[in-house]
């Protein structure tokens, strides 16, 4: 009979709590069951992860309760949670809440739910004969599922090379097999039609998690796969931790997203969980995107991954033709007038005219995208963030996009108070009213987060573009993905450059990705299609590959910068970033910080420390130390020990992020 229970708790704490089994509990302690446990004088909920014999202090505390009938983690689950708390630098007690809903962590047993409003209304749909190519790829897939055999497939192809049916039918491989499968998207709402496309397929064997859901309704999804009965799962990123008793198959569209990457504690990625988890279950993987993220392709050139090339149905000649405007050559033209060049104005023009529809796409929201003083040559900023005030014409305030702080724009100058402000930069309003002067017949509509904040309104807006009760829609990145409408001929992307500038190594990637992404939805239909990139370097690799719709020279290129410059795949980073609200603070911190890493991890390569390039954010000033390693398991455990009794400093935070997405 054991007789006390180690427990782990959400504390950023590294380490198991002990408490004694009184037998007054009313469920029997189990390894993964939730218990209510007294802990500074209060209740928390903790998670059992061993059983002990003897006590590991002097009379441990009592047990309050057990909370669960059967445990909520499989012995599985606690495990990848102990990898992730030594991966991610987390405890183990974060990790295994980052699997599992809100309810569940503050010990809910039930929750009564409510009805969604937003209903999937979809016929239903029925297998293509898969073709040669598709035909091969699943019959491997398939010997995995059923040999047991853990291998990562990348499905490389554009968008209609035939993507999503290979994951619908190895999805039903593995349902036919009693098993279970998750194939997770980047968002639900920006990805409705392979959402659709699986609803259609198995109906309500599918569960979908989205962002904007609500607690109980989540809480049932949970539920419906933990109890065996839904046996697909379709959700963003922390889909990944789906509680499935027998997992079959683990699918990761668009894997080269950055939103996989989670950016607070734990900071996993979604896709190296996912991988994980398939190792451990003997189960294959599928990646599946256009654009594979340089690590991804890497290893699949290296034979760590099997590459897949699709080309599918789709021919080079029926891509869309990309048209790259260098914004310098009409500058004299545009002066005061215009963003959208007279090309773009153009092509639009036709457009409308064959009664065609149009996306133009964006990256930023509002309307001037900063305002400075044309005397003293300042720049608004926000006071809590390093970061430009965005005037948002509709509500007449300028916005702080990182903390969301408000102002009336001010009247003159806050610095040397002359009448001077100039209102600059191009967001998604301005482009939408300069829409509305070139082509006033046209039915124009915008797609940011601030006309999108209510829970349908992107539905209702996709609906009526289909309907063509729209013909342009103007919007960001929500536009850029998934989206498939034959009538759309025209595609324009503002501003290629906006990523281009960026202090990050991925920002030749990201552009690259983008304007890939955004020139697909352009002739999906029978009308064919064109793409116009404005841009003020036009002879950027990253644009000039794009316009060609040519990964492989993109990769073949960008992996030799990566290679000479140190940066991954050739190693891996480890970001520590240091916060406080005293700048000198933080200075000294990073700075004694960095010393001790290099006292401690001698011939580690050790970048910095420096200001982040977000140097200010809600109020917190920033510094970065970087490392880069070529073995990541030895340096994560080298560092714990480093970093360990580092003492921060008053009011100073840290952060470790693994292999980060942004620097
Ligand atoms: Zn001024
Ligand atoms: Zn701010």
């Amino acid at each position: 009979m054991n007789k006390y229970v180690e427990v782990v708790t959400s504390l950023p704490i590294d380490r198991t709590f002990q408490y004694k089994i009184t037998g007054r509990e009313s469920y029997a302690p189990e390894i993964g069951k939730r218990v209510f446990i007294p802990f500074n004088f209060r209740k928390r909920v903790g998670y059992i992860v061993k059983f002990e014999d003897d006590p590991a202090v002097e009379n441990p505390k009592d047990l309050i309760d057990v909370i669960d009938e059967s445990p909520i983690f499989t012995g599985d689950m606690l495990e990848l949670a102990r990898w992730m708390k030594d991966r991610y630098f987390c405890s183990w007690g974060e990790a295994l809440e980052a699997m599992i809903p809100g309810a569940l962590k503050r010990g809910k047993v039930s929750m009564t739910q409510r009805v969604d409003d937003e209903k999937y209304d979809i016929a239903s749909s029925e297998p293509h004969k898969p073709n040669k190519e598709q035909q091969q790829v699943l019959n491997e897939i398939n010997a995995c599922i059923k040999n047991g055999t853990h291998k990562v497939f990348l499905l490389h192809g554009i968008t209609g090379s035939g993507k999503t049916e290979i994951y619908l039918q190895a999805m039903e491989n593995v349902l036919r097999m009693g098993k279970s499968g998750v194939i997770l998207v980047p968002e639900i709402s920006l990805t409705p039609q392979t959402v659709e496309r699986f609803v259609s397929r198995f109906g309500d064997k599918v569960a979908i998690f989205h962002s904007k859901m609500l607690q109980s309704a989540r809480f049932a999804e949970w539920k419906r796969i933990k109890d065996g009965n839904a046996g697909i799962v379709v959700g963003p990123r922390s889909a990944v931790f789906s509680p499935f008793q027998d997992p079959g198959i683990f699918i990761v569209d668009e894997e080269h997203e950055p939103s996989y990457k989670q950016e607070d504690t734990p900071r996993y990625h979604a896709r190296e969980i996912a991988i994980k988890r398939a190792r451990m279950a003997g189960v294959p993987v599928i990646l599946g995107t256009a654009t594979p993220a340089l690590e991804s392709y890497h290893k699949a050139v290296n034979g760590e991954y099997r590459l897949v090339e699709l080309t599918g149905r789709i021919k080079e000649k029926e891509l869309p033709r990309v048209k790259v405007v260098d914004m310098r050559m009409d500058f004299d033209t545009r002066v005061g007038k215009t963003v959208i060049s007279p090309v773009m104005a153009e092509a639009l023009r036709n457009d409308i005219k064959k009664k065609q529809q149009a996306l133009i796409f964006l990256n930023r929201r509002g309307f001037s995208t900063f305002v400075n003083c044309g005397k003293c040559g300042n720049v608004l900023k926000c006071e809590k963030c390093d970061s430009p005030l965005v005037f948002h014409k509709e509500k007449k305030e300028m916005i702080c996009h990182y903390c969301n702080r408000r102002i009336p724009p001010p009247k003159i100058c806050p610095f040397c108070e002359e009448d001077y402000l100039m209102y600059k930069g191009t967001g998604t309003q301005k482009v939408e009213s300069e829409l509305h002067l070139i082509l006033p017949e046209a039915r124009i509509e915008r797609m940011d987060s601030d006309t999108m904040s209510k829970r349908g309104a992107h539905a209702k807006v996709l609906k009526r573009f289909k309907d063509h009760e729209i013909d342009i829609i103007v919007g960001t990145q929500m536009i850029a993905k998934g989206l498939d409408f034959p009538k759309v001929t025209q595609v324009g992307v503002i501003s290629a450059d906006a990523n281009l500038n960026l202090p990050d190594f991925r920002s030749s990637e990201r552009t690259f990705n983008l304007i890939t992404q955004v020139a697909g939805r352009a002739g999906r239909g029978d009308l064919g299609g064109e793409v116009i990139v404005q841009t003020f370097t036009p002879e950027h690799y990253a644009i000039g590959f794009a316009a060609k719709h040519d990964y492989h020279g993109f990769y073949t290129k960008e992996i030799v910068t990566r290679r000479e410059l140190g940066f991954p795949p050739f190693v891996n980073l480890v970001k520590i970033t240091l916060r406080s609200r005293k700048e000198e603070n933080v200075a000294k911190s990073a700075e004694a910080l960095a010393e001790r890493l290099g006292k401690k991890m001698p011939g580690v390569d050790i970048i910095g420390p420096a200001p982040s390039p977000m140097a200010k954010l809600r109020g917190y000033y920033r510094w970065n130390v970087l490392i880069k390693t070529k073995d990541i398991d030895k340096l994560v455990k080298e560092l714990r020990g480093a970093l360990s009794g580092f003492r921060k400093g008053h009011g100073v935070f840290m952060a470790v992020d693994v292999d980060p997405m942004s620097m």
